[in-house]
């Protein structure tokens, strides 16, 4: 081993691990960025490092009213919270690009001064007719001609009279830029493949590519988890650290998240929930949100899939990130989240379906007594807060319809007068409360010689209209006398 390579591993060894997440306000929190800062987050705690929160907002026109407030939030509302930021303090601010300028003008002014970038005072009327007539000419690698880096004397004089000039890295040539990413492996890219490219536009904002390098190195960051789209930016950010002479961090790409058709996750994909706050709006559990979203493209190398926040962190490893697509299974976020929803006692669920009950006016003129009692009948098979409603419709819904199997059961020889003697038995209650209907479908039971499933079933399914479903007397109790009589007499 060279003497760099091992100055190398014992930095590697000794360093602190330092991670960042650092999305652009240009949107509200979407399923993947909370995956990336997901998993910047578990890897920092895995190696009690720190995780850094960084908002790129240099995009000014993209920026949304409210990105960057609903990237926080729901990072927290998840249980992610960051070391650093402009919001809890640190030592490498400030944390927001904008309000370092200063900063990334003094490191474009380096490398102006050593000769490795240069002003570029053409137009963009000029910049579009010279890729034309490169195009026409038939060149493989359309680049900035260079004018502005050539230039001399007079045509300098000219161009720098105009006043208005960005800043172009001058591409090395012959160079390879590889890089050994933890999910990929070895890739490599060549300088011929790229132009002279922008590092500082015209207002004095730097562009991505060369901001991130420089804020990744101030803030000593060991470690970079993100998107796959920002592999052909990589060349681009090594070429930044290499004209510094700066170390460069370990990557890791993760794979795309596809859709259950294959396809990459759009944000226009209408069929799938996306952004956070819709998860959390629609009563789902941020800790089941967060154990979902660790499995979308790592495994935990057991067999287990509920897993706490301290399990997560425990057992990340990134070596387990996924090598393929990670697929969006809707129907597993369901399981999940009904996994840590039987966990909760009736009270928590309860509040967790408030909202959604108060706004379909379900609990008008009901007391909390019957609430818990609604929310304990469907406790175990609620996926998410908004499904009560949904769960409270269909079994308090006026018209019963029964499917094929339930229109065979009920029309047996024997059923009507089942439903007879149990109707009867109900009538004469005085309470109508679980234990009383539990006693009258016994005695309906003997009055109409029926038992077992011949019993069961029929009052089932009269008063419900399905053949499974909740705890049987509670249900009724719940449904009241009135309903489930008038229930009964259509079946007789
Ligand atoms: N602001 C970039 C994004 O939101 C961050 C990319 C990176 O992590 O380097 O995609």
């Amino acid at each position: 081993r060279s003497r760099r390579q091992r100055q190398m591993c014992i930095r590697d060894r000794f360093m602190t691990v330092r991670v960042r997440y650092a999305p652009s306000p240009t949107g509200f929190l979407h399923i993947g960025n909370a995956r990336t800062a997901l998993y910047n987050y578990l890897f920092a705690k895995h190696h009690g490092g720190d995780f850094i929160l960084r908002i790129e907002d240099t995009d000014i026109e993209r920026n949304v009213e409210g990105g960057e407030e609903s990237q926080m939030n729901y990072l927290r509302w998840l249980g992610i919270e960051w070391d650093e930021s402009f919001d809890v303090g640190g030592e490498y601010g400030p944390y927001r690009q904008l309000e370092r300028l200063d900063i990334y003008r003094k490191y474009v002014d380096e490398l102006i001064e050593k000769g490795l970038a240069y002003k570029c005072y053409c137009t963009s009327e000029e910049l579009e007719a010279e890729r034309e007539a490169m195009s026409t000419h038939g060149h493989d690698n359309i680049h900035y001609s260079r004018r502005c880096l050539n230039a001399t004397g007079e045509e300098l004089a000219e161009l720098e009279a105009r006043g208005e000039y960005v800043v172009r890295i001058k591409v090395p040539e012959n160079e390879v830029y590889t890089f050994n990413d933890i999910v990929r492996g070895e890739i490599s890219f060549n300088s011929e493949d790229f132009g002279d490219w922008v590092i500082m536009k015209s207002n004095g904002i730097p562009t991505y590519n060369f901001a991130v390098v420089v804020d990744d190195y101030l803030m000593k960051i060991t470690h970079v988890f993100r998107g796959e789209e920002h592999i052909t930016n990589t060349p681009k950010q090594m070429m930044v650290y290499r004209a510094f002479g700066w170390d460069v961090p370990t990557f890791a790409h993760m794979t795309l998240i596809v859709n259950e058709n294959g396809k990459k996750l759009s944000k226009r994909d209408k069929d799938t929930v996306q952004f956070i706050e819709q998860y959390a709006n629609m009563g789902y559990l941020p800790e089941a949100l967060f154990n979902f979203i660790a499995l979308l493209g790592w495994s935990p190398g057991i067999e287990e899939e509920i897993l706490s926040h301290e399990q997560l962190i425990e057992l990340f490893d990134e070596k387990r990130l996924s090598k393929s697509p990670s697929t969006f299974d809707k129907n597993k976020l369901s399981y999940i989240n009904n996994r840590y929803i039987k966990a909760l006692e009736d009270e928590e669920l309860l509040e967790l379906c408030m909202p959604h009950l108060v706004e379909e006016g379900i609990l008008e003129g009901k007391t909390t007594a019957w609430a818990m009692e609604l929310i304990s009948l469907f406790h175990d098979r609620l996926s998410y807060g908004a499904e009560i409603v949904d769960l409270y419709d269909e079994f308090f819904s006026e018209e019963l319809e029964l499917d094929e199997e339930a229109q065979a059961f009920i029309a047996q020889d024997g059923v009507s007068e089942t439903l007879k003697a149990f109707k009867t038995e109900l009538e004469a209650l005085e309470d109508f409360n679980a234990e009383g209907i539990q006693a009258a479908i016994k005695a309906a039971g003997k009055a109409a010689g029926a038992k077992g499933k011949m019993l069961f079933m029929p009052c089932r399914i009269a008063t419900t209209g399905q053949m499974h479903g909740p705890d049987l007397p509670k249900a009724l109790a719940l449904l009241g006398k009135d309903t489930v009589i008038s229930r009964i007499e259509k079946f007789i």
